[in-house]
């Protein structure tokens, strides 16, 4: 890492979550050759505890782990974080790729690997951390866009009106696109664990959301996978 003279900058850290000593010592070698501060676990679950505590400003993610398999470990890191995960996964496991992209990782390479490739993606990883989009917190799909912070949801150029509970439901929809959501889930993501009542509320409120978008701007946004779910594709 080349810095200006004179330039005080922090190290940036880095969590390897890999249970294969050899690869995990490998990668922290030249990292911290690199100028990073490296960190290690070899498992999911203290892995995961890491990642949400650390302070760190990267994870690579190995997908086969032991106690928590490292697509379960991004599944749940990402319900509090965002910090740039690249996995590390097996040659030509596509599935582990595609889960992994879905799930919210940032990238990927794959065993084995080029260091100078693994390099590469992590600078390009920290870099887009350190120069976020213009605004983080808008979500779009196709002519619809949701912004988490001013609460607002634009169609096309015009204000949709939504209460809380939609706009909640909205955004989980969005955050997922692709991805068929069930009923239970988003009782469980819209309304929490603790919601004692009928699980038609979200047929209820996606009827509500269909009635703002779908109907208004004669779309088809969401759309119902028959005794699945939910999905914004
Ligand atoms: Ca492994």
């Amino acid at each position: 890492m080349i810095r200006k003279k004179g330039e005080v900058k922090m190290p940036e850290k880095i969590l390897i979550i890999e249970d294969e000593e050899k690869i995990a010592r490998f990668v922290e070698l030249e990292l911290t050759h690199e100028g990073y501060d490296v960190s290690k676990e070899n498992n999911g679950r203290t892995g995961l505890e890491a990642a949400e505590n650390g302070g760190f400003d990267l994870v690579l993610l190995d997908v086969m782990l032991p106690e928590l398999n490292g697509l379960e470990v991004l599944r749940r890191l990402r319900r509090t974080s965002d910090i740039p995960v690249i996995m590390l996964t097996a040659k030509d496991a596509v599935n582990d790729k595609v889960s992994g992209l879905d799930t919210g990782a940032d990238d990927y390479i794959t065993k084995p690997f080029a260091i100078e490739e693994l390099l590469a993606r992590i600078r390009v990883a920290l870099k887009r951390k350190r120069t976020p989009a213009a605004s983080s917190s808008t979500l779009t799909v196709g002519k619809l866009s949701l912004d988490a912070d001013s609460h607002t949801v634009i169609y096309d150029g015009s204000a949709v009106e939504l209460t809380n509970r939609e706009f909640l439901l909205l955004k989980t929809l969005m955050e997922n696109r692709g991805i068929v959501l069930s009923r239970d889930t988003l009782l469980e993501k819209v309304w929490g664990f603790d919601y004692v009542g009928e699980t038609n509320v979200v047929d209820v409120y996606i009827y509500y959301l269909r009635s703002k978008i779908d109907d208004r701007f004669g779309v088809k946004v969401i759309d119902t996978i028959r005794s699945v779910g939910y999905v914004i594709k």
